[in-house]
């Protein structure tokens, strides 16, 4: 397998991401998927996909700590594609022994506890959402974090046993945005308040004009632990 991965890898490298996408597309048909979080990466590759084949699959999880924003931009995503975009939720049994033992706040007390509540709230479900598919698509780009400098355009995913593909791996911010603005991709507007990257209510907040884009993410840790656990 990682023989293939590695070939596959190089030859795309120089692709854009339609190419990658068309090719994994066809040959992964019904058992490819896009693992949306809604970002901007997310709805960029929710606008090519659809644009390639309007019957792949796209989901998400639902943490139950999102946004009123990012609910909003689910429907409108849905209504505008024509979409009914699969939404997972964490077992309610591992949600509240969660809280009974660690408060419904827990994550703030230590970088475990946190761990532990995106392994609840978010790995749980995403590994329902896998567990029927040999591809996930992802919107990981290198530059957004030290944690992600290392990610290829196609790779073995080792801990979910499933090839996983960036299309946008290369993709500068910039490029993100001009894309959205020349497809009119529909966006959280958060960003437009200073909100960079997205995740749960508790643990985003905006960050300072050229911040990094992860910084208002679980802004109380250091910047080496500023992953949920989804990619590892
Ligand atoms: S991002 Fe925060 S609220 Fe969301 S699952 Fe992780 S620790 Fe829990």
């Amino acid at each position: 397998m990682c023989k293939n991965i590695n070939s596959l890898n190089s030859y795309f490298t120089n692709k854009s991401p339609e190419e990658l996408l068309i090719f994994f597309l066809k040959e992964y048909k019904n058992r490819i998927a896009l693992a949306s979080s809604f970002g901007l990466e997310d709805q960029v590759l929710t606008d090519m996909i659809v644009k390639i084949d309007s019957d792949t699959a796209i989901f998400s999880i639902d943490t139950g700590r999102l946004f009123p924003e990012t609910y909003f931009l689910i429907d409108n995503t849905n209504r505008m594609y024509n979409l009914n975009i699969s939404i997972f939720f964490p077992e309610n049994n591992a949600v509240e022994a969660y809280i009974k033992q660690n408060g419904i706040n827990g994550f703030y007390d230590s970088v475990e506890k946190r761990k532990e509540c995106c392994k609840v709230r978010k790995i749980g479900p995403l590994l329902r959402a896998l567990s029927n598919l040999t591809v996930w698509i992802c919107g990981l780009r290198r530059i957004q974090t030290i944690t992600r400098r290392d990610v290829q355009m196609v790779e073995w995913d080792s801990v979910n046993k499933l090839i996983k593909i960036n299309p946008l791996v290369y993709w500068t911010e910039k490029e993100v945005w001009n894309y959205i603005k020349d497809n009119k991709v529909p966006y959280n507007v958060l960003h437009k308040k200073g909100f960079l990257s997205i995740g749960c209510q508790p643990c985003t907040r905006a960050v300072a004009k050229n911040g990094n884009i992860r910084s208002g993410r679980w802004w109380w840790e250091n910047f080496n632990h500023k992953e949920c656990g989804l990619h590892k």
